[in-house]
This record gives structure tokens, C-alpha cells and sequence, in this order.
């Protein structure tokens, strides 16, 4: 009997597998292995996807693996099935998207075995240096015995180096004082699990129409913010574990906060694995295989997560569904959330998308019959729905952006001891910087843009590209020193915060105060402990906190979203309000918002505001309707870009005449045109846009085209890619 061949994914940018010939020693083979395989000059690390009889390469030709590295198949075959769905419809090079699949440990080839985590404690010794003061003259020694002391369950060095930097010579140094050990991590105490209050009649009709389904159901859980959906998924999830099945719950990424999984572990009697960006290799390989042994009866974790393996799926749940981090922005560029469906459609499951602020997609998707609607439009525990008042900031006077209403508002809201959320989605401190003598502006040399002003860091920063300089003294076109930032973002926000109303604490939550590991939490005990007063905050405040003492939602700048080019600025600039706004008044005191806009009465946000956001939701559905875009339409955008402004838009010319000869009729093809920026970080970009009212259609060119666009002339001259369902344009 000859050997089978083994037809392997290779990470690598070709739209192909290959094969070779087995080693002369290995285990059983299976689809699903990993194999370690020449590739080019390099061995690199691929995955087994079929046992085949023959190739279209002679035998003698075909090279041998080196070894095959796993004993049993990694990825069973739903998760490969998946895989192949993915790179099918998303036009990807399969040998990436199995990549994907894989946490970086296993990608370079590990062995599929927990790794022995191990932190660093106090000794008791350690506590009593501590108390005393010790080390007097080793600030970075004493600074990590803080550090340790305040954390009973020990760090990893991977976490302590993210808080301190480098830490070895310091951590050497007091383990031979006997001042700090290792130990192997405690897991979480199992806290003893609460039921949980009794449901309200809309979330137990919810609960049993998802506990009910038998095999595949998509349901969307439309519930206002603080209406009980994170309930009903506890409910659901423990429904599932009871049926002795695992759930998967995916949450955006800045949604996956302490407090969450806080709940979780609270309320569901299993080990919970947790997926996301911040974890170090060795974490996520035991999250992963933690999942996949079964021995995690609930994997929460961000997109990505939605590849994990499960032993024994039984439900899966997507919370914030409208969220748009659930899609990849690059490289292998996925809707999570619509690969969540696929999955539980092909594993015969229910799967939950959750939110109060609901993607057109998916309530087009209700209208058309594949999804269930189910609706909790009260808030829980008799909480009160906020009272919501617009300022007018036209001929107003302003301080810094805020009118002297809303600092009326805040003074208020304060006195009466509650704490005061403002929402600006710009961080730094201001988004341009400009010579009050010239009119010069600093923009950054790499993009279409303007720097933005980091006054803390005393920089200038491009958002775009990453940039950054030093703040000039003068300006270099007239040397004039008056250098004025214009507009605000959210450091300039918290300084006249802290100057109006001195003695209040003043947290400031974007990605800039969040950078360091723990920083976040940091604040948000800050909030809660009732230390910090204030908050002012970006996207980043907006989801998934709770709150329970603030009692004013101030919306700095209501007017972002409402005269952009892109069409979906005004969903999600909705969807952003209301998010917001959701932020007041969730426990037992009223909430008020407040929006500040120099357009009041913009007929968007007179329905917004009136009408409410399923109202509005099904005006601009219609619209969209009407215009023939999605979700009436689908689309996919070809990108490219080059050091030149000629050879992307000459790539796509080309690009754009191929379809036009594969294309059948109902395939529009438009474009190509510059990007909306269209020189970033040095690259000239431009763009040309697929559109269909037929999915079927769409896929049957996409699948022609992009096997036949790098033979392009020109192909070799731009870096381009193809993005299958786009959210931005
Ligand atoms: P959402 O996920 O829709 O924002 P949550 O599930 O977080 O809402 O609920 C908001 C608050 O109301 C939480 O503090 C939660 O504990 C509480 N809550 C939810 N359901 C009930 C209920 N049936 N009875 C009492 N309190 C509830
Ligand atoms: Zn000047
Ligand atoms: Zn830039």
C-alpha cells in the first residue's frame, strides 16, 4: 500500500494548499495535525486538511514533512469545515486563515500541552519588608513588592514586566533576599454560585425561547441598556452546562472587563477560559486547550475566540452583536459575527446576539425570517429609562468645548452626590495644532491628516500612521511662539474639568490613560470606590461598564456623526448616543443625559431622540432600501496601495476591466476611486468597490477574479487586498 499524501495548509500568501509525502516515521495521520513541512528555504509549521490517494504532482517530485507534531488531530473537523467555509467566502489564502485558528504557542509548533504558569508572591518575610518599608534605597526592588503585595494571587513575569518594564535583575535581587518566591497560580476561588434574581416575564420568555430550540436557532436579543440581556445569557449559559454542553461567549474587545467576568464566575459552577489580545502565549494556549479538553465549561473571549475549539458546543452568545471590533480590519479580514452563525448552524445549535442598539444587517436579517426577535424593552428592576435634553451650542459661549449649561448640569449632578460620565471619542488633548500669527497647521508628512496635540507627553501624534514629534515652541513656517490647539479631545476635557471643579477627582479613560497593563482597572476601582467623580472617556466608557453612581451622561460632541461620507456613520453614531446614554441612571437613581449639538434640530437626531432607536433604525433600513446599499446590497472592496499615487488606481483600472469581462450582469462595479485618505503612513490607497443585490453572484466572481488578479500587470507594483462584506469604505 502506498502512503497517502498529505495535503497541507501552509502559512504563506498563496491561494493554495500542497502536498507531501509523509515522514518515514509518524503516528496515525489525520486531517487536523500539524505537520512540520519544508516550505521554500524554511520549515515552517502547517496543518494537515485531507489524506489524499494522488496529486497533480508527480510523487517523485513531492518533498516529505519533516515530522508531524501532533498525536491526534489539534482541529476536529468542525473547526475545519469552518476554516474552509471562511477562506472560501471571505477569498482568503487558506494557509493564513488556518493560521488564525491557532494561538501563537501552536503556530510555531509547541506541543498541545498546558504550560506550567508560574507567578511571583511575597514571602512572609517579603510582607514584613514590605511593612517596614524595605528596600530604603532600591526604589525599583521596594516598587515591585508593592506592586506584588497588592496582588495576593501573585503575578507572572510577562504581567510584571508590562507594569514595570524589565524586571529581572530586580525580582533576582529580592529572591535572594528571600523576599519573593514562585509558585504555581491559584486558580480563582469557585465562588459559591447564586441563582440570581428572579427574571421579569419579558427576560424568562426570552430565556425559554433560547433553552427550548432544538439544533440550529438565531436569535436577536434586542434589549435596551441595563434591561437584564447579560441575565439572560447567565441563564441560557447555565441551562447549557446543566445539559453538560459548553458555551462560548463572545464580547467586543474593550467589553471584556473585570467586572464581567467577575459576574461569570459568580454565577456559572464551571472554570471559565478567557481569550483575548492582552494575554501572554502561555495564557492563551491553556485558555485554548482548557476549551477544547472540555474542562472549561464557558470560553469568554474577543473575535478571534470565535475559532476556538469546544469539546462539546451547545450554545453560543455574542454580546454588543452591532459592535464593529467583531470584524477584523486586516489581513483575514472576518464578521465574527457572522462566522458565529455559521458555526452554530453547522454544530446544530442555538447562537444569542445580543444588543440594545441592534446592526441594520441583523434586523434585516429578522425581517427576512432567520433570526428571532426577542425584545426586553424595560429596564430591570423598575430603573428608569434617562431623561434626555439637547443644548444647543449655537452663538453659546464655550469653555473648552463645554457650554456653560452643561457645566451647570455637572455642578448639579455632583452637589447631589452623584458622579458625572462625559463621552468625547478624541483622545489627546487637541486634534490640531495651528499658528495664531500664519494660520500654520502641523500636519503629519506621512498622511493626509493633521497631528493631534498629546499636551501630557508634550507631542505631537499622528492618529493614522503613529508618528509623532516632539511640540514645536514656534511655529517653523514664521516663527511666531503663539501655537494654539484647535478643537478638543479628551485630555484638554479633563484639564477644564479639574479647573472648574477643583477637589474633584477627575478620571480620564482612553486609550492613552489604559495603555499600561492594569491601568484600566485601576481607574474603574477609582470609579467605583467613588475616588473619581468625573469621568470623561472615548468608546472606551461607552460599553459594557456599570456604573451604578452616575447620574449625568454629558455627550461633549453629538455632531461627529452626522455629516459624514460614509453611510454607516449615522448608524453607528446613533448607536454610540444611545450606548452612552445607557450609561445613566442603570441602578436606583434617575439618570439625565445631556447632548451638546450645533445642530439640534438635524432630523436624525430629532428621531433619535423622539422616536427611539428601533424607530429609528427602520427609517434608515428604508433608506437604505431605497439607495440599494447594505444590507439590501453586498459588496466587496478591493484595496491597493503603493509609494506612488499612479500604480494603485492603474492595479484597480485593470482590476475593474477583468471583472467587467468575468463579470455576469448584476455585479456592479464601481470605482476605483482614492481612498477617503488617500496617502497614509507614506502609501498612496484607492479603492474599488463589488456590488450585488444577489449574494450568489458576487461570490461567483469574487471567486474567479482574485485567482486571476496577481497575474494582473501591475499586481507586483502595489500591496493589495480584498475585504468581503466591508464596514468601512
Ligand atoms: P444589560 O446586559 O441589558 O445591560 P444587565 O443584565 O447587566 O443588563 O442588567 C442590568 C442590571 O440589572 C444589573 O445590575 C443586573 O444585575 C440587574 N438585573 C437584571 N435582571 C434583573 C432582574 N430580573 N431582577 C433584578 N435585577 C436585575
Ligand atoms: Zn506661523
Ligand atoms: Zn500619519
Amino acid at each position: 500500500m502506498t502512503a497517502p499524501i498529505l495535503r497541507v495548509a501552509v502559512p504563506s500568501p498563496l491561494y493554495r494548499c500542497f502536498d507531501y509525502l509523509p515522514p518515514e516515521q509518524h503516528p496515525p495521520l489525520a486531517p487536523g495535525q500539524r505537520v512540520r513541512v519544508p516550505f521554500g528555504r524554511r520549515i515552517v509549521v502547517g496543518v494537515v486538511l485531507a489524506l489524499a490517494a494522488g496529486s497533480d504532482v508527480p510523487r517523485e517530485r513531492l518533498r516529505q514533512a519533516v515530522s508531524v507534531l501532533d498525536t491526534a488531530p489539534l482541529l476536529d473537523a468542525d473547526l475545519l469545515a469552518l476554516a474552509e467555509w471562511a477562506a472560501r467566502y471571505y477569498h482568503h489564502p487558506p494557509g493564513e486563515v488556518y493560521a488564525t485558528l491557532l494561538p501563537a504557542a501552536l503556530r510555531r509548533g509547541a506541543a498541545a500541552r498546558p504550560t506550567q504558569l508560574r507567578v511571583w508572591q511575597l514571602t512572609a518575610d517579603g510582607h514584613a519588608a514590605l511593612a517596614a518599608g524595605e528596600p530604603r534605597r532600591a526604589p525599583r526592588q521596594r516598587a515591585l513588592l508593592e506592586r506584588l503585595g497588592a496582588s495576593p494571587h501573585g503575578l507572572d513575569a510577562d504581567t510584571l514586566r508590562t507594569l514595570a518594564g524589565d524586571v529581572v535583575a530586580p525580582l533576582r535581587a529580592l529572591a535572594a533576599r528571600g523576599w519573593v518566591a514562585t509558585a504555581a497560580p491559584v486558580a480563582p476561588a469557585p465562588t459559591p454560585t447564586h441563582p440570581g434574581p428572579p427574571l421579569a416575564a419579558a427576560q424568562a420568555e426570552a430565556v425559554a425561547a433560547i433553552t427550548s430550540a432544538t439544533g440550529f436557532a438565531a436569535f436577536l436579543l434586542e434589549g435596551v441598556t441595563g434591561s437584564g440581556k447579560t441575565e439572560v445569557y447567565l441563564r441560557a449559559i447555565a441551562a447549557t452546562l446543566a445539559a453538560g454542553r459548553q458555551a462560548l461567549v463572545l464580547v467586543p474587545e474593550i467589553g471584556l472587563t473585570p467586572q464581567l467576568l467577575e459576574r461569570f464566575r459568580a454565577r456559572l459552577p464551571t472554570p471559565l477560559a478567557v481569550l483575548h489580545s492582552g494575554l501572554s502565549d502561555g495564557e492563551r494556549l491553556n485558555a485554548w486547550l482548557a476549551a477544547r479538553s472540555g474542562s472549561a465549561g464557558v470560553l469568554i473571549g474577543t473575535r478571534s475566540a470565535v475559532f476556538a475549539p469546544l469539546a462539546r458546543p451547545g450554545l453560543i452568545v455574542l454580546d454588543e452583536e452591532h459592535d464593529p471590533s467583531f470584524k477584523q480590519q486586516d489581513g483575514f479580514r472576518y464578521s465574527a459575527r457572522d462566522l458565529a452563525v455559521v458555526r452554530a448552524h453547522a454544530a446544530g445549535i442555538p447562537v444569542v446576539l445580543g444588543s440594545a442598539t441592534p446592526a441594520l444587517e441583523s434586523l434585516r436579517n429578522v425581517q427576512l425570517g432567520r433570526y428571532r426577535h426577542l425584545r426586553l424593552d424595560e429596564r430591570a428592576a423598575g430603573a428608569q429609562p434617562p431623561a434626555t435634553e439637547v443644548i444647543d451650542l449655537r452663538r453659546q459661549g464655550l469653555d473648552e468645548g463645554l457650554s456653560a449649561p452643561l457645566l451647570a448640569r455637572i455642578g448639579a449632578h455632583l452637589d447631589a452626590g452623584g458622579q458625572v460620565l462625559l463621552f468625547l471619542n478624541r483622545r489627546g488633548y487637541a486634534p490640531a495644532l495651528y499658528c495664531h500669527a500664519c494660520g500654520w497647521l502641523a500636519e503629519c508628512p506621512r498622511c493626509d491628516a493633521r497631528m493631534t496635540v498629546h499636551r501630557g507627553r508634550q507631542r505631537l501624534l499622528c492618529h493614522h500612521c503613529g508618528s509623532e514629534r516632539a511640540l514645536p515652541r514656534a511655529c517653523p513656517d514664521c516663527g511666531g511662539a503663539e501655537l494654539l490647539g484647535l478643537g478638543q479631545g479628551t485630555e484638554r476635557i479633563e484639564a477644564a474639568l479639574a479647573r472648574h471643579f477643583p477637589g474633584v477627582g477627575v478620571a480620564r479613560i482612553d486609550r492613552d490613560s489604559t495603555r499600561r497593563k492594569g491601568a484600566l482597572e485601576g481607574l474603574l476601582d477609582g470609579v467605583h470606590d467613588g475616588r473619581h467623580r468625573l469621568l470623561i472617556g472615548t468608546q472606551m466608557l461607552a460599553k459594557g461598564h456599570h456604573f451604578p453612581e452616575v447620574t449625568l451622561v454629558g455627550v461633549v460632541d453629538a455632531d461627529q456623526g452626522l455629516f459624514s461620507a460614509d453611510f454607516r456613520a449615522t448608524e453607528r453614531m446613533a448607536q454610540t448616543l444611545v450606548q452612552v446614554a445607557g450609561r445613566a441612571g442603570r441602578a436606583g437613581r434617575p439618570g439625565s443625559v445631556a447632548i451638546q449639538t450645533h445642530h439640534p434640530d438635524h432630523p436624525l437626531l430629532q428621531r433619535l431622540l423622539h422616536a427611539g432607536y428601533p424607530a429609528f433604525a427602520e427609517a434608515l433600513l428604508a433608506e437604505r432600501r431605497e439607495a440599494q446599499l447594505p444590507p439590501f446590497a453586498h459588496q466587496a472592496l478591493l484595496r491597493a496601495e503603493a509609494a506612488t499615487a499612479a500604480a494603485p488606481l492603474a492595479f484597480l483600472d485593470a482590476a475593474a476591466a477583468l471583472a467587467g469581462t468575468l463579470g455576469p450582469a448584476g455585479v456592479e462595479v464601481l470605482g476605483p476611486v482614492p481612498a477617503p485618505m488617500e496617502r497614509r503612513a507614506g502609501r498612496h490607497r484607492a479603492q474599488l468597490l463589488l456590488q450585488a443585490v444577489e449574494r450568489p453572484l458576487l461570490q461567483a466572481l469574487l471567486a474567479r477574479w482574485v485567482e486571476a488578479l496577481a497575474a494582473l500587470p501591475g499586481a507586483r507594483q502595489v500591496r493589495w487586498s480584498l475585504d468581503v462584506d466591508p464596514v468601512d469604505l
